[in-house]
């Protein structure tokens, strides 16, 4: 996305009463360097309230059995009848269970396009029969170990919805005695809001969890971090955490992007380093999304696995807002539902800085699929040319992990791979920050995926 549309002054930080009560929290904070103030266009699709998406009759949705790396193996056949939350893959290693995500009956093993992704990947496409009927499950008590909840996680498909899509039963039950446990909640990306809408809607329920969690890991404190522009959801988790005598501390992160990067959200929560190459168990927290946990909850107290997800549709449509929708369910109708303007200019799946354009028109929404934007000429303008660098040096105060993303551009131009290394290209988070506020307007970013790549070939056998 084109600077010109995004970089500019950040929404205006609310001075209601709201914001006045949560202002001390803003001192809690730890700080950390770099980082871009971008316009949040958050207005767009926070005013209304999360609305469910159930599948007419006949509508088909390809449920992905993984994320093209790792994928679960299928357990149903074609004509088999399915109701909701039934298991139709079991996996291993990082491949978690996947469920129907509406009752109908099977009608193909195949591969489907995924939003977020840009290649088909398999799939198991069922054809709704427009009744959305759950499956009768028995209700369980809560896990009460480590090793219980990590099954439980695997065994009710719970993954990452913050975007990478990691396994949650993997994060349990490789947790070295955190003491801490920091949920991210500041969705940082200008447009996207389905964690806003969570967190006002379904506070209760993620302090819920929230305090389950940290009991079965015995960890002693709880953090959540949210930006200044979400002071609803803010005020909605403070409420919550009171009615639950609940001792999780609300933190307002700097209203700066990215915010929500792991690195960022760790220094911010606790003080703490994530260097380079290390994971969070190492340094004593664990980091979940907000909707992840709210995930795991239901899991916990309602066993119901992992079928559907928020998603915020929003940009160049006529009716924007945040949708809960079953898992595998084509984007072609959702921004049917949104009623997408003709003159758009694309679709962007995720946010615009670190999210991609949708790679196919049949591809369908996946567990990580946070966000639809339908690009405009005025959203996002068409980026300049680039130029020759004037080494103003920007790109290096932007970036929060410490890179030079100059010398990284330039060992790439050479295709140097010693100097990549060097200079830690595997550090970069790809937060697009260096690109953002570049007068030159290079690609900063876009090439350093590309050097990724040519760096994992290279040590391919
Ligand atoms: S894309 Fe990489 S180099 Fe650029 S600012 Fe982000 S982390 Fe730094
Ligand atoms: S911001 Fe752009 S022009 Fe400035 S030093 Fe970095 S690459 Fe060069």
């Amino acid at each position: 996305m084109s600077r010109l549309a995004l970089f500019s002054q950040p929404d205006s930080v609310p001075t209601s009463w709201l914001q006045r009560l949560i202002q001390p929290l803003q001192r809690a904070g730890y700080r950390w360097h770099g980082g871009i103030q971008l316009e949040g266009y958050k207005s767009l699709s926070n005013g209304s309230c999360i609305q469910r998406v159930s599948p007419t009759t006949g509508t088909l949705l390809s449920i992905p059995l993984g994320n093209g790396r790792h994928q679960a193996t299928p357990c149903v056949n074609i004509g088999q009848q399915v109701r909701k939350g039934e298991v139709i893959a079991r996996g291993q290693g990082h491949a978690p269970w996947v469920h129907a995500s509406t009752s109908g009956q099977v009608v193909a093993l195949q591969s489907a396009y995924v939003a977020d992704l840009q290649s088909a990947v398999p799939a198991i496409t069922i054809a709704a029969d427009g009744r959305d009927e759950w499956m009768d499950d028995q209700p369980l008590l809560p896990p009460q170990s480590a090793e219980a909840l990590a099954q439980l996680s695997w065994e009710k498909g719970i993954v990452g919805l913050g975007g990478a899509g990691f396994p949650t039963g993997i994060k349990i039950s490789g947790a070295r005695h955190p003491d801490m446990l920091l949920i991210n909640g500041a969705e940082c990306e200008p447009f996207i809001t389905c964690d806003d809408r969570l967190m006002r809607e379904r506070a209760s329920e993620i302090i819920r969890a929230a305090d389950y969690l940290a009991q079965t890991l015995s960890i002693t404190q709880i953090r959540v971090g949210v930006e200044p522009d979400k002071s609803e959801a803010m005020f909605a988790l403070k409420k919550a955490i009171s009615e639950a005598n609940s001792t999780t501390q609300v933190v307002c992160l700097p209203h700066r992007y990215p915010a929500g990067g792991q690195p960022m959200l760790i220094k911010s929560l606790s003080g703490r380093n994530l260097l380079p190459g290390m994971l969070p168990s190492e340094i004593g927290v664990m980091v979940l999304n907000v909707a992840t946990l709210y995930k795991l909850g239901q899991a916990v107290f309602h066993q119901e696995p992992l079928v559907s997800r928020i998603v915020t549709l929003t940009g160049h449509v006529g009716n924007p807002g945040n949708v809960e929708v079953p898992i595998g369910m084509p984007v072609a109708d959702l921004l049917k539902q949104a009623s997408l303007r003709e003159d758009h200019t694309g679709i962007h799946v995720g946010g615009p800085m670190m999210g991609r354009l949708l790679s196919h028109e049949s591809a369908v929404i996946s567990k990580t699929s946070s966000c639809l934007i339908a690009r405009s000429v005025e959203l996002f303008p068409r980026r300049p040319e680039p130029s020759s660098c004037i080494r103003c040096n920007r790109c290096t105060d932007a970036c929060p992990i410490g890179l030079q993303p100059l010398k990284l551009y330039e060992a790439n131009q050479r295709e140097d791979k010693k100097t990549l290394q060097q200079e830690q290209l595997t550090a970069c988070i790809e937060c697009g920050a260096c690109s953002e506020v570049c007068p030159s307007h290079l690609p900063l970013r876009d090439s350093f995926r590309d050097a990724k790549q040519m760096m994992s070939r290279s040590v391919a056998p």
